[in-house]
């Protein structure tokens, strides 16, 4: 291990201090697994960092331990050095800050090692996985192993189960909500405790992974999007692979037809007729999946309404494009798309199609492939829409599903992105009762302006769709505390709240301060508006 002449420390620790916990941590992981300079450490930065951010959210070192054990030893020294320490299980967490620290000089926890697949029963369609296990990883050993399991990959495979899930993120089969179908975790507490939730408090357990209340309170939600816990493993149902299944695209015409297909998507998500997360996209993501911009329009600025109509025409998209499958047995299917079929074939102008996949089929196309439960990089097409050095941020409000406010987030952000010179680049992905509203700003990196522009452009989105009473259910790290402010019911009693929670179990902020706006007492005057 070589260490950089200049160095990032940890906030308030010396020089030789660190060096001394840096040793400590050596002698507990070995120096091969203990990074404290470039070019290991550039890993660590965000990779889609908004101008000079990405020094903003730097780490001063980064540990990957092997075992339980080692994540007690490495805290016991955080504690003793008063160092903090961000978890991350792969560190793929792109868009929303990579693998970087909200608290520069933080020392990055990278679970990437534990990577093993503990468990997997067929019967009871369920996996127990450690952090460093990623979708690719999952769906390669159940394939291999001849299991009829299904995993449910987010649009980029190569993360993690456990990192995914605790972020909240979703994937696009009817296990699409990654939150609800997680069950039972272990997880180290800041003190070292070592905790097993739910039915997982029976040591000698049968039913940690399928039932996941437990006794008494239930805690797995807690350790979700905060900082309460280091999870070193956790429980994940799979779907059954079905026997056949149907892939289906319906393109809209019209702009407002967002209105009509999100009030008539809401029934059929309700009734379950269509159970997967339907995506709803515009029509520049669909495309982006195609082609890049440059290919339509070379101008700065948005793209002209013109231009998308041009584009729309040559590709044959529609302005939005609605991607749902079904799943089970062929005369399911078949009843199941009847009605589908019936219901949006209402809506002016639309063209509906659908293919039918025996079970084991493999579509061809990432978003296909991802809605038979196949894990692939699609989401990374987007990058190369604008050309340069793509990057984006993006705006993830949570927004009822009903047509109105589809609506009304819709023209709220297009509008902005017009005026701050980006593309609409979104779409909605349908819950039950909500939709996902995911817009993406896409920019290049290299171009001097642009990254600036699109952190106005985010700031400004938040604030127009929290004064309409909307949210965001996840942030990257420059605007947790942004985004954490705007839940202020009460002079912001949930946050105050989740503090109380974090300086019970974390005393000394050893873990994530400033993850989703929490911060422990002893490192609160950080907390920051970007
Ligand atoms: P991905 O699975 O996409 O690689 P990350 O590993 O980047 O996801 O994790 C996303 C976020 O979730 C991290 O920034 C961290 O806040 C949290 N996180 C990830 N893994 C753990 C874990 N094992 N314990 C606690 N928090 C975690």
């Amino acid at each position: 291990m070589t260490r950089a002449a200049t160095r990032l420390l940890p906030p308030d620790v010396p020089e030789a201090k660190f060096d001394r916990a840096l040793d400590a941590w050596t002698a507990i992981v070995g120096a091969p697994h203990v990074v404290a300079s470039d070019p290991g450490l550039a890993s660590y930065l965000d990779p889609f960092a908004i101008g000079p951010q990405q020094a903003a959210f730097a780490a001063s070192a980064a540990l990957l331990p092997a075992s339980v054990e080692e994540i007690r030893a490495i805290l016991r020294v955080a504690t003793e050095f008063r160092i903090p320490l961000w978890t991350v299980s792969t560190g793929r967490n792109f868009a929303y800050g990579g693998a970087a620290p909200r608290l520069s000089g933080s020392v990055v926890l990278d679970l990437q090692r534990m990577n093993r697949i503990i468990h997997v029963d067929e019967t009871l369609a369920y996996a127990l996985v450690e952090p460093g296990v990623s979708y690719f990883d999952l769906h390669a050993y159940l394939r291999s192993n001849g299991y009829r399991l299904w995993v449910d990959p987010p649009a980029a495979g190569w993360g993690s189960v456990i990192g995914n899930t605790l972020e909240r993120g979703f994937g696009y089969t009817p296990y699409g909500d990654h939150a609800a179908t997680q069950c039972g975790m272990e997880v180290v507490l800041a003190n070292g405790d070592v905790v097993r939730t739910g039915m997982g408090g029976i040591d000698i357990g049968t039913s940690w992974q399928l039932y996941k209340p437990g006794y008494g309170p239930s805690f797995d939600a807690m350790f979700m999007q905060s900082n309460y816990g280091i999870v070193t493993k956790m429980g994940v149902w799979l779907m059954p692979a079905p026997p056949a299944y149907m892939l289906a695209e319906f393109q809209f015409r019209h702009e407002s037809d967002l209105e009509t297909i999100v009030d008539i998507l809401r029934p059929l998500r309700l009734d379950e007729t269509i159970r997967n997360h339907a995506v709803i996209e515009g029509a520049i993501r669909r495309a982006a999946s195609i082609a890049p911009r440059s290919q339509w329009y070379d101008g700065s600025g948005p793209m002209p309404e013109s231009a998308v109509a041009a584009m729309m025409d040559k590709l044959g998209i529609g302005r939005w494009n609605l991607h749902f499958a079904l799943y089970g047995t062929q005369e399911v299917i078949d009843a199941q798309y009847a009605i589908v079929h019936r219901a949006f074939a209402r809506v002016p102008d639309a063209v509906l199609s659908a293919t039918r996949y025996a079970g084991d089929a493999e579509p061809t196309g990432g978003g296909a492939r991802n809605l038979a439960g196949i894990p692939a990089m699609s989401a990374f097409r987007m990058l190369d829409w604008r050309g340069g050095a793509g990057a984006h941020v993006d705006f993830s409000p949570v927004c009822p599903a009903t047509g109105r406010d589809a609506m009304r987030q819709y023209t709220m952000v297009k509008a902005r992105a017009t005026e701050y010179g980006f593309d609409y680049y979104g779409g909605f992905t349908a819950g039950v009762r909500h939709l996902h509203h995911i817009f993406a700003l896409i920019f290049d990196r290299d171009d001097p302006l642009a990254p600036e522009q699109a952190g106005d452009l985010l700031r400004v989105v938040m604030s127009d769709a929290r004064a309409a009473g909307y949210g965001e259910y996840r942030a990257h790290l420059a605007y947790m505390d942004f985004a954490a402010a705007q839940y202020s019911f009460n002079d912001a009693a949930l946050l105050r709240l989740s503090e109380t929670i974090k300086d019970a179990l974390d005393p000394a902020g050893i873990l994530a301060p400033g993850k989703q706006g929490i911060w422990p007492r002893v490192w609160r005057g950080k907390r920051g508006y970007t």
